[in-house]
């Protein structure tokens, strides 16, 4: 991220002023609110297959837990900073929140390229974290799950590293884990699930079909690649997708199985046969109906947003859209479904995955689907009426709908002070 542009973290607490003010909510609120309740830093070493030690920086920031258990992923990635990892815990107490789980908020990360890591550096990379945070992690007190460049694989060493810990099984201090170690049926689909239905839902109040949409999407892993099939099941047209190494562009509609099994094969989208090359910035202001960010913080500046063409933006990533491209986008009537709805179908079903584990009993996928189809359609609904009842675009009418619920349980956990003083 270069020094022009607005940290993720100021980004966060301007949100959370917004609509803290559009409340009329006391200062004490924004106070609390705009610090984490805690930060680990740790820092561990970790043994490279050469036999070289290498010493790895890892974070977990806990933001707040009034509604429940801090709850959150863990990323690996190069840039991980302290800030970026806060700001990002910030985001799940507001996505917690709006979509009513019993959790607050979380974050972790490791500064690392696990691209360039193998899998028995990775494995002890993974633990080494995980035996370094473990004594502020725990089924009831923070519930790490995956985030960018983490799959299952990575939360089954750490909860089977915490574990052993313990002298117990805790299923239930990870989730997004593999279906044999405790996790859900759905839990892989459930970001581009809840993404998907939050498109729907927003389509259908636009009146606009999704039958022949044209959708571009940024970022093809796990939540890009899965929402760009679920679109092109409803008969929607993928026209173009990129991911960090390259793109793929095509006005008459991208395959995306095919496009997944392209990249399963080749590492990237770009060169996929009949499309042309195509790069971030073109796709962002391509003339298309939907346009989805799954990648990273930060995509859509001010500048870019003057050239969005899309009616719709749904946000499947954390904060890829700055302030000042929001005011740009609102100004222009481009409806911005914000990611702390747009991609809360994961928590949502990471959630769904702990019920089960501190229950035993486990659900079909139906059930699952139905549940999450249920919270999601709730929450939106609940989001499109404050927005259109306050005037005020989907994003302050997801922060108001979650800070409502937030201000309610601080207020009677005692935390904003005696009322009847
Ligand atoms: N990393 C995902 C997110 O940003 C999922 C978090 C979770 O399942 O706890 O929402």
């Amino acid at each position: 991220m270069s020094h022009s542009e607005p940290n993720c973290l100021d980004m966060a607490r301007g949100q959370l002023l917004k609509a803290a003010e559009k409340l009329a909510l006391p200062q004490e609120v924004c106070e609390i609110l705009s610090q984490p309740m805690r930060v680990v830093r740790v820092s561990f070493p970790v043994e490279m297959d050469d036999g070289r030690i290498r010493v790895f920086i890892g974070y977990r920031s806990q933001h707040n837990n009034a509604l429940g258990p801090f709850k959150g992923g863990i990323r690996f990635h190069p840039q991980v900073t302290m800030e970026e990892v806060i700001a990002l815990s910030m985001w799940m107490t507001f996505k917690c929140a709006v979509v009513g789980l019993p959790y607050g908020g979380g974050k972790g990360g490791v500064v690392c390229d696990p691209r360039e890591l193998s899998p028995g550096e990775l494995e002890r990379l993974s633990r080494g974290y995980i035996r370094a945070i473990a004594p502020f992690i725990g089924p009831h007190k923070d519930i790490p799950a995956p985030d960018v460049y983490t799959n299952p694989q990575i939360m089954a060493w750490m909860m089977d590293e915490f574990s052993r810990l313990k002298g117990y099984n805790a299923f239930g201090v990870i989730t997004g884990k593999p279906l044999s170690l405790g996790g859900s049926l759905g839990r892989k689909e459930a970001t581009a699930r809840g993404c998907f239905i939050t498109i729907r839902e927003m389509a259908k109040a636009l009146g606009l079909p999704l039958k022949g949409a044209r959708v571009a999407i940024q970022g093809f892993g796990n939540a890009g690649s899965i929402v760009a099939k679920l679109l092109a099941g409803e008969g929607a047209s993928v026209i173009a997708v990129v991911d960090s190494k390259g793109g793929a562009y095509n006005p008459e509609g991208l395959d995306p199985w095919k496009l997944a099994e392209y990249k399963a094969s080749t590492g990237t989208v770009g060169g996929f046969p009949h499309s042309k090359a195509i790069d971030s910035q073109q796709l962002l202001t391509l003339d298309c109906d939907i346009l989805i960010p799954a990648a990273l913080e930060n995509q859509i500046t001010g500048v870019i947003a003057s050239e969005v063409k899309a009616r719709i933006i749904a946000e499947a990533a954390n904060g890829p859209t700055t302030l000042e491209a929001d005011r740009v986008l609102q100004q222009k009537g481009v409806k911005v479904i914000p990611d702390i709805l747009a991609n809360a179908g994961g928590v949502t079903v990471s959630y769904f995955e702990w019920v089960q584990n501190n229950t035993g009993h486990y659900w079909p996928e139906e059930e699952v689907n139905c549940r999450l189809e249920q919270v999601m359609v709730r929450a939106f609904r609940e989001t499109y009426e404050m927005h259109l009842e306050q005037g005020v675009d989907m994003r302050m009418a997801a922060y108001m709908v979650a800070l409502r619920r937030l201000y309610e349980a601080m207020r009677l956990r005692g935390w904003l002070g005696t009322e009847e003083r």
